[in-house]
C-alpha cells in the first residue's frame, strides 16, 4: 500500500508546474489540473496513513507515520502551494468561465496571507494539540476502575439515576484538576490568534477568522440573529419536551445527568452484528437511490469498509476521501445501538458527496463544512424513511424516528452556546479568566431549556472546558448549526415530494463547492437564512413530525 512520494519530489513537481508559461486558458486549466494532482496525490497518502494510524492506535509507529508524513512533507509543501495559489491569482485573466468562484477564494487566501503569521500558526497548531493530550490523560476512580473522562460518557445513559449523577459529577472532578492548566493554554492559544489577527488588519480574530473561512455569504451579525432565532423559536419548543421527560422519568426537576438517559427505558437494537448492519444499509440505500447502494457494495468489495468497534481503534467515525483509489473509506465502531444507524448513512451522505466530486478541481470538492454536512445530516434524514429495516415492530420504528428528529433540535443550543462564547471571547480579548466563565454561566442560562442547575453553578461555568473545539478549531462549530437546518429543509421537500427532492439532492452532490454557500445551499432546494420566520417554520415541521409520530403509537 506504501506509494512514497518524498518532499523532495514533490517539491520537484510543484517547481516546474510553477515554472510552466501561462499564456492561454489552456495553460490556466493545466495549471489548476496539476494542483489538483498534487493535492490528490498528498490526500491520498494521508489518507491512508491517517486510516492505519486510527484503525490502530496501540502502535505508536503508525502514528509517527502519519505525524512524520504530516510534518516533514505536508507542512513543508504549504510555502510552495501558496505561491502555486497566487501564481493563479495572477493569471486570472486567462481563466475560462467557471473559475470565478475559485478565483475569489484564493484572492481571499492570498490577501490575508502574512509571512509573519507562519510561525505563529506552526505554533498554534503545535499548542492547541496539548488539549487531547492533557484532556485524554484524565483518570478518575470510578466503582472501583480507572476511568478516563470518555468512557465515564457511557454512565450518562444508565437507567440508575444516581449511578449517572456520580458519573456525570466526576467528569468534572477529573477536569478541574486541569482547570488552571487548561486556562493557562486557552490564554495563551487566544494571545496567538489575536497577534495573527492584528498582523493581518484586524481589530480582532473574530474577525479576521470569519474571513479565513471565507464566510462571504453571512456576516457575524447573521450569526447573532441565528442565535437569537435559537433562542426564541428552539429552545420554548425543548422547554415543553423536557417537561415531557421529567414526567416520564417521574423526577421533580430535569438534573444535567437525566437529559441523554432513555425515557422510556427502552433501548433499541437494531442490528446484531456487521454483517447485519451492511446488510440492512444496503437494503435500506437500494430504495433510496439505486446508484447509492451499487457505491456502497463497491466499498465494501474494495475493503474500504472498517464498521464495526475493536479494542485498539480510535473513537467515533468518519469518512476520508481518497482520491486516487476513486472511492472513500468509512471508518466507525458499530456496537449495534440507535447511534450507530445514524452514524453509517451520515457517513454516507459524506462518500456519496466525494463519489460526485472527484472529477471537481480541488478547490471546488466539500471544503466547506456547511456544504458537507449539509449532505451528511440529509442523508440521515432521508434514510430514516427506510429504517423498517432495523426495527421491525412499528413501535421502535417510530420511536428511533422520533429520537432522530428530537436530536436534530436539542443540538442546537449547545451549538450556538459554543459559538456566541467564542464570538465574546475574540471581541473582548482582555477578558479574564474568571470573566470568562461568567459570561460562559450567562450563555448557559439564555438558552437553557428548563434543566435544573441549582447547586451547580461551578460546573455550570466550566462546562466549555470539555469542548475540544473551543481550544483546538476556533469558530468551527456553527457550521453544524446552520447545516441541521439546511437538511431539515431538504428532508421536508423529501416527504412532500421524494423524487423531486432526490434529484436536487444529487444535483447538490455534483456541484460541490464550486459556487457559494447560499447558492449550494439553494441547489439542494435548502435556504441559508437565519431568521426567526425560518426558524418558526423549522421547528413547527419537526413538531408536527414528532406529534404525529406520536399520537399514531
Ligand atoms: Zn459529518
Amino acid at each position: 500500500m506504501k506509494y512514497e512520494r518524498t518532499f523532495e519530489s514533490f517539491r520537484d513537481s510543484l517547481e516546474q508546474i510553477l515554472n510552466l508559461p501561462v499564456h492561454s486558458s489552456d495553460d490556466f486549466r493545466e495549471l489548476v489540473n496539476r494542483w489538483t494532482d498534487i493535492e490528490d496525490q498528498i490526500e491520498e497518502e494521508l489518507g491512508w496513513r491517517y486510516i492505519r494510524m486510527t484503525l490502530n492506535t496501540e502502535n505508536e509507529e503508525l502514528m509517527r507515520d502519519y505525524e512524520e508524513y504530516y510534518e516533514g512533507v505536508v507542512a513543508r509543501l504549504k510555502p510552495l502551494l501558496h505561491e502555486l495559489k497566487e501564481k493563479i491569482v495572477q493569471n486570472e485573466r486567462y481563466a475560462p468561465f467557471g473559475f470565478e468562484h475559485m478565483l475569489k477564494v484564493l484572492k481571499n487566501e492570498v490577501e490575508l496571507f502574512r509571512e509573519e503569521n507562519v510561525p505563529l500558526q506552526v505554533e498554534e497548531t503545535v499548542l492547541s494539540k496539548e488539549y487531547g493530550a492533557i484532556v485524554g490523560g484524565i483518570t478518575v476512580d470510578f466503582m472501583g476502575e480507572r476511568k478516563t473522562l470518555q468512557q465515564l460518557s457511557v454512565y450518562l445513559r444508565d437507567p440508575n439515576r444516581s449511578v449517572r449523577e456520580a458519573a456525570w459529577r466526576k467528569r468534572f472532578e477529573g477536569i478541574w484538576t486541569k482547570r488552571e492548566e487548561l486556562n493557562v493554554l486557552f490564554d495563551r492559544l487566544k494571545e496567538i490568534r489575536h497577534r495573527q489577527a492584528l498582523n493581518a488588519g484586524f481589530s480582532n480574530y473574530r474577525d479576521y477568522a470569519h474571513r479565513l473561512k471565507g464566510r462571504f455569504e453571512y456576516t457575524p451579525e447573521d450569526l447573532f440573529r441565528f442565535h437569537e432565532a435559537v433562542e426564541k423559536e428552539v429552545v420554548p419548543y425543548l422547554r415543553e419536551r423536557l417537561k415531557v421527560r421529567r414526567e416520564k422519568l417521574g423526577v421533580e426537576s430535569v438534573k444535567p445527568w437525566d437529559t441523554e438517559v432513555d425515557v422510556d427505558g427502552k433501548v433499541l437494537k437494531p442490528f446484531k452484528n456487521v454483517e447485519e448492519l451492511v446488510e440492512k444499509t444496503e437494503r435500506a440505500l437500494v430504495k433510496i437511490h439505486p446508484t447509492f447502494q451499487e457505491r456502497f457494495s463497491l466499498m465494501k468489495e474494495k475493503g474500504l469498509l472498517d464498521l464495526e468497534n475493536r479494542k485498539g481503534k480510535a473513537p467515533g467515525g468518519y469518512n476520508h476521501t481518497l482520491p486516487k483509489t476513486g472511492a472513500p473509506f468509512i471508518f466507525m465502531n458499530a456496537v449495534g445501538r440507535p447511534d450507530d444507524v445514524r452514524t453509517i448513512f451520515h457517513e454516507l451522505g459524506h462518500a456519496m458527496h466525494s463519489f460526485e466530486t472527484l472529477h471537481l478541481p480541488t478547490l471546488y470538492r466539500p471544503e466547506r463544512m456547511e456544504v458537507a454536512e449539509l449532505a451528511s445530516m440529509s442523508m440521515e434524514l432521508i434514510s430514516m424513511e427506510q429504517w423498517r429495516e432495523f426495527y421491525e415492530s412499528e413501535e421502535d420504528f417510530k420511536k428511533a424516528k422520533i429520537e432522530e428528529l428530537e436530536g436534530t433540535l436539542t443540538f442546537l443550543p449547545w451549538c450556538v452556546i459554543v459559538d456566541a462564547f467564542q464570538h465574546w471571547i475574540y471581541t473582548n480579548p482582555n477578558h479574564t479568566a474568571k470573566e470568562r466563565d461568567e459570561y460562559f454561566a450567562h450563555l448557559m442560562d439564555r438558552f437553557n431549556p428548563g434543566v435544573d442547575w441549582t447547586g451547580l453553578e461551578e460546573e455550570k461555568r466550566t462546562r466549555w472546558l470539555f469542548q475540544l473545539h473551543i481550544f483546538e478549531v476556533p469558530f468551527y462549530y456553527i457550521e453544524y448549526g446552520i447545516a441541521q437546518i439546511g437538511a431539515l429543509d431538504v428532508y421536508r421537500n423529501y416527504l412532500k415530494d421524494p423524487e423531486k427532492a432526490l434529484q436536487d439532492y444529487l444535483r447538490f452532490l455534483r456541484v460541490g463547492c464550486s459556487s457559494p454557500v447560499d447558492e449550494v445551499y439553494r441547489t439542494a432546494g435548502a435556504k441559508l437564512d437565519f431568521s426567526r420566520e425560518h426558524l418558526r417554520e423549522i421547528v413547527g415541521f419537526v413538531a408536527g413530525e414528532i406529534e404525529k409520530l406520536e399520537s399514531s403509537r
